[in-house]
């Protein structure tokens, strides 16, 4: 058997993971490389003991390598065994170690060489720690004459201001007395070799992929005081199983997540894996195809996610977690007095953890719709306190004030992180942060997880000096995007999702592991950009070299052999527009096909599958909603018609049942606004205009300042009547790109034969089918004929081709044509008014009407095409009146601007015919 990469140390004894808990007695010690591992370590001896008919039992002493460092420090100080000169004051957490590389950096780097801190800490950070658990003596390379190499390095100015930094970092932390991570299991390692600190009498190490030289040292220095360390390893099993090529990686998600539950059905008890590479950026979409698989019943209430069948042990960032991200985002708003965006004020409306949420629920819902409907970007949020005050929300009125007092306060004052840490945590429980629900187990962990957090950052007083609350803000919210939270589950869920790092050490009697294309199995090297590449090389930094990523993912596929009774590798043979083939780490195993993966079992034995498979089903039609009475007025006008010729669900669900979706705002002028503004323009300009004689007498060079003006007061009346605002600036810009559309019009209009304006924006009440309706013409001219033009103004494109079939896409103007009977109609037309070109577009009776318009062959086709329209109009009225909404869309464009797709499921439904 070959152990695997980096555990080939003669020294080092192994055990099956079988096995480990019949060795086990309480002199014995576990270091796991991860928490999560710790957690299933500890569910396996549960299961164990009560194998054995054991009732009670002494919970295994189990720990993760970081904690057992800092216990042995605590133990060394305390028990006075550790030299006085090596206690350090202080170990610092990752937070405060970055947080001191960045000032130092920025301290010695304050000429701006550096685009981003930030970034050059990280990776400060990174090659420091690198550098100590690898032993690798930089500062020998910066000349070819002090390393046994020649290796000279000297010249490399990444190297060089490395090792700047590093001087300085390193002197701060021996001024002050405190250690870092990379340098803790020195400090232990002497220690251990120079007093006697208690060690178990047995060291088992479980789930490391590596050791690095210093862990190494580390553990020979506890072999040496009388300890032995034995390594877990998985079963040497031949595995069952293959690789199989997936789709995309969407498809591999949901082929591992129904394999999973199929195995799960077969066999209760089983434990099974799902790797899945990158967890942490694909954990939406892996729990969204998780929920549907596992808990396609699921309620979407937050108590319903308190189950065990999977669990993802990827964590989140503390910062996405909704409880922290409304409280980072009310404190920075606040703080820096700007004005919220509308998806900032619906999250504030929604959030659950405000005071208030149960009471106010409804009315918060509907002042988002109704502030979504004002179309506004952004609004203060003393414009929302009182929006909320005159809806019936005085809890959120409440919080919100008191939080903005107790803000205004502190802003101008300067504190130490502990400080800070401890007011505006008062700040936030005073006025009533996270709300007066009963919080859930992972909600509780979370407010957990972020009192943590304060806690730690309280712990950078040594570190940072006094700062302004905007930086002290700034800190605590770099420390929660850093922050990974990861609530614990009730017991160990049978499926566990994790990352590749993370499936070390356990058995599963199953695993899949996924996204194993060549491009990315091994890993591209990732070098640390300031270790010069020949040193990382030479060292076997990792992730320096392909030869060093193959041969660690070589070990990684191996282990994962070893891992499950059956194992599954698969990859996606497509991602976008690129082909990917399976990595050569996987093709040395049988190829599978999708069959022999009888992914269906999962959903024959599905509640859902079984009950569809023994019962016997009756398909209902249901396509009528309730009728209306005889002659009902609907609010809508034209657009009940059109809406009901597109899709009858799309009509009746939005002019019968009263659907609606909430609509967010645009930045700029949205196309509605654009719209209404050019409308009420051309209305102010041709009551005064008149007719084509004014137009004509006009002068050119006033006309564009009569155009802007009519836009001007269009922009005043808008905002008024709709009760919105437009920046003036943004004003100003459409009434100059508008005003050049409208001169461009008029100018297309001195063209056509003589007329006047008999009507501008008039409505009119018409009855049809059964059907009130109230319509509103743009305009209609009146010829010299007498005959007249309806016209209706478009900023985008139409066609009369609209006007045409059963189910006409656009029956506006159809429907003027046919019901305003007391007018005689000659043309029929489309004003498209743009930044394109100026044309009418439609049909006339006769030639020379209007330009650009062809004329129908004689009078009688015209009657005829009247005709037609009003059948298929009055069967579109009937069909509303009836009541019927078939989901039944007209054509592939009809679905594009609808705002029911939600409702109708149209999506869902399609896929789903058979069923
Ligand atoms: S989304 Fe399509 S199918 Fe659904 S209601 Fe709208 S138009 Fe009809």
């Amino acid at each position: 058997m070959t152990l695997p990469f980096g555990l080939l140390h003669d020294q080092f004894q192994w055990i099956r993971d079988d096995d480990l808990w019949r060795e086990w007695d309480e002199q014995c010690l576990l270091l796991t490389a991860n928490r999560r591992m710790g957690r299933s370590a500890l569910s396996r001896h549960s299961g164990f003991m009560e194998s054995q008919q054991r009732e009670v039992w002494q919970t295994p002493r189990i720990l993760p390598w970081g904690t057992w460092l800092q216990q042995l420090v605590e133990d060394g100080v305390l028990s006075g065994s550790c030299p006085a000169a090596e206690v350090p004051r202080l170990v610092l957490s990752d937070f405060q170690e970055r947080l001191l590389w960045e000032q130092q950096i920025e301290n010695l780097e304050s000429e701006g060489f550096l685009l981003s801190t930030t970034l050059a800490a990280s990776a400060a950070m990174d090659a420091w720690r690198l550098m100590h658990q690898w032993n690798v003596p930089l500062e020998k390379y910066l000349s070819a004459t002090t390393n046994r190499l020649g290796l000279d390095c000297g010249h490399i100015p990444e190297l060089q201001a490395f090792l700047r930094w590093a001087t300085i970092f390193e002197s701060t932390l021996k001024e002050n007395r405190w250690i870092d991570q990379a340098r803790l299991p020195h400090l232990v390692e002497r220690m251990i070799r120079k007093v006697a600190l208690p060690q178990p009498s047995r060291l088992f190490l479980m789930g490391f992929d590596e050791l690095s030289p210093v862990q190494i040292r580390l553990l020979e220095a506890v072999m040496a005081r009388g300890c032995t360390v034995i390594q877990v390893i998985a079963q040497d099993h031949c595995a069952l199983g293959g690789h199989v090529a997936m789709a995309d990686s969407e498809s591999e998600y949901w082929s591992a997540a129904h394999w999973a539950l199929a195995r799960l059905q077969v066999n209760p008890a089983a434990r099974i894996a799902i790797v899945i590479p990158q967890l942490e950026q694909v954990r939406h979409q892996v729990e969204s195809v998780f929920d549907a698989v596992f808990y396609p019943q699921w309620d979407f209430s937050p108590e319903s996610r308190l189950r065990t069948a999977y669990n993802i042990t990827a964590g989140r960032t503390l910062a996405s977690v909704p409880m922290v991200d409304i409280a980072l985002l009310l404190l920075d708003r606040l703080h820096r007095n700007v004005e919220l965006t509308q998806a900032e004020i619906s999250g504030i409306l929604l959030s659950p953890f405000l005071p208030g949420y149960g009471e106010e629920f409804n009315h918060r819902v509907l002042l988002d719709l109704q502030l979504r409907q004002r179309q506004q970007v952004s609004l203060p949020l003393a414009t929302v306190i009182r929006l909320a005050a005159s809806r019936h929300c005085p809890r959120l009125v409440k919080f919100l004030r008191e939080l903005g007092a107790g803000m205004q306060e502190l802003r101008s004052r300067k504190a130490r992180p502990g400080q800070w840490s401890e007011r505006l945590s008062q700040l936030l429980t005073r006025a009533g942060w996270p709300g007066d629900r009963r919080l859930n187990s992972d909600e509780y962990q979370a407010l957990e997880a972020w009192n943590t957090m304060l806690y730690t950052f309280s712990h950078c007083d040594p570190i940072v000096a006094e700062l302004p609350l905007g930086d002290a803000l700034k800190l605590i919210s770099t420390m929660a995007h850093q922050t990974i939270h990861q609530p614990h589950s009730y017991g160990e869920a049978p499926v566990q999702v994790m990352g590749m790092l993370e499936a070390g050490g356990a058995h599963f009697d199953a695993m899949w592991i996924m996204g194993l294309h060549d491009e990315a199995w091994p890993a591209e090297p990732r070098p640390n950009p300031l270790i010069p590449g020949a040193v990382q090389r030479l060292h076997q930094l990792p992730r320096s070299s392909p030869r060093r990523e193959w041969e660690y993912a070589s070990a990684l596929t191996h282990r994962f052999l070893e891992s499950a009774d059956e194992v599954i590798f698969s990859y996606p043979a497509s991602e976008g527009d690129r082909h990917l083939r399976p990595s050569p780490l996987i093709t040395g195993r049988r190829e599978l096909s999708l069959r022999e993966l009888r992914l269906e079992e999962a959903t024959a034995t599905s509640p859902l599958g079984q009950l569809l498979a023994t019962a016997s089903l009756q398909t209902l039609e249901d396509t009528h909603a309730h009728g209306l009475p005889a002659d009902t007025l609907l609010r809508g006008g034209a657009s009940v018609l059109k809406d009901q010729a597109l899709c009858p669900f799309r009509g009746i669900g939005l002019h019968i049942l009263g659907a609606t979706a909430p609509c967010g705002a645009l930045a700029g002028v949205n196309p509605m606004v654009r719209g209404i503004l050019l409308h009420s323009a051309l209305e102010d300009i041709w009551n005064k205009l008149e007719s084509s004689r004014g137009l004509q007498k006009m002068e050119a060079r006033k006309r564009r300042q009569f155009i802007e003006d009519s836009l001007g007061r269009a922009i005043q009346r808008l905002q008024h009547e709709l009760n919105i605002t437009i920046a003036p600036a943004l004003a100003q810009m459409e009434v100059q790109m508008q005003a050049q559309w409208i001169d461009d019009w008029l100018e297309y209009e001195k063209t056509r034969p003589p007329f006047t304006v008999a009507s501008l924006e008039r409505y009119h009440h018409i009855s049809l089918g059964g059907l009130q309706l109230k319509l509103k013409v743009d305009r209609i001219d009146q010829l010299e004929n007498g005959q007249h033009v309806l016209i209706d103004y478009k900023t985008g494109q139409a066609s009369a081709r609209d006007w045409e079939g059963e189910r006409p896409a656009d029956p506006q103007l159809p429907l003027y044509a046919v019901t305003l009977q007391d007018t005689s109609i000659g043309a029929v037309a489309y004003a498209l008014i743009n930044r394109e070109a100026c044309h009418f577009r439609g049909l006339a009776m006769e030639e020379g009407m209007l330009p650009e318009l062809g004329a129908l062959p004689d009078q009688q086709s015209w009657q005829t095409m009247l005709q037609n329209w009003k059948a298929a109009l009055e069967n579109l009225a009937g069909e509303i009146t009836s009541g019927y909404g078939a989901i039944s869309p007209r054509d592939d464009t009809s679905c594009r601007y609808c705002p029911l797709p939600l409702l109708c499921r149209i999506d869902g439904n399609e896929g789903d015919e058979e069923r």
